[in-house]
């Protein structure tokens, strides 16, 4: 397959060709058109699989760039990762204009993240105790998210942040796209699966 078999906004499919990617991964052409169709997934997926351009590319082809919200939210464990998908992301996005995507992570200065709230990034990647941490505060409202990513949720898992999912999953509007991609899919990761998603396409490995 090619990328332009997928319906993605051009200025994606140009900014890809540019970079070089022209055949998607196993796991981005499983999971790029469900989600395009505004399905939930729920995928088996390692890391150097592509699965950050299966679930980043989807959002960045629904992303409002004319709105200064948080639509989309994706849950990382790790500061290294949260860093690491934003700048993904954002060479991905590079030829859209008026993109915004923030990452906060423990260990960030609180002060710059809340003020960089005055003008909302459209994608925000996060750690789940920093991004509890703004709710709890009232300094980050999640209210316009449109899109939930928890990405490698066996780690976010393991890592102990199960309370601070919880917590944050009630923040979020009931009505969303929710994707969940995991190396490894333990009785602990379905769970989640079952709780925070909604009758998902499952994408085994
Ligand atoms: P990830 O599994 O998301 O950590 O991605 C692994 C690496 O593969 C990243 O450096 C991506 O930039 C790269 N990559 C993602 N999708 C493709 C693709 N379709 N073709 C070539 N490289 C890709």
């Amino acid at each position: 397959a090619n990328f332009h078999d997928l319906q993605l906004n051009p200025a994606l499919l140009q900014r890809l060709q540019e970079m070089g990617y022209h055949t998607p991964t196993a796991i981005q052409e499983a999971a790029i058109p469900p989600l395009l169709e505004g399905k939930d997934v729920a995928g088996q997926a390692e890391t150097g699989s592509g699965k950050t351009a299966a679930y980043g590319l989807p959002i960045l082809h629904a992303i409002q760039l004319n709105l200064q919200q948080i639509q989309a939210l994706v849950i990382v464990p790790t500061r290294e990762l949260a860093v690491q998908v934003q700048k993904e992301l954002k060479l991905y996005g590079q030829q859209l204009q008026n993109l915004k995507i923030g990452a906060f992570y423990g260990g960030h200065k609180f002060s710059e993240e809340r003020a960089s709230l005055a003008f909302p990034p459209q994608i925000l990647v996060g750690t789940p105790g920093r991004l509890l941490d703004h709710v709890t505060r009232e300094t980050l409202s999640l209210k316009h998210v449109k899109q939930l990513v928890l990405d490698e949720a066996d780690k976010l898992l393991e890592m102990g942040f199960q309370e601070e999912l919880d917590q944050l999953l009630k923040e979020l509007p009931k009505e969303r796209q929710s994707i969940l991609f995991s190396a490894t899919m333990p009785d602990k990761v379905k769970g989640l699966v079952v709780r925070s998603l909604n009758k998902p396409k499952m994408l085994e490995a």
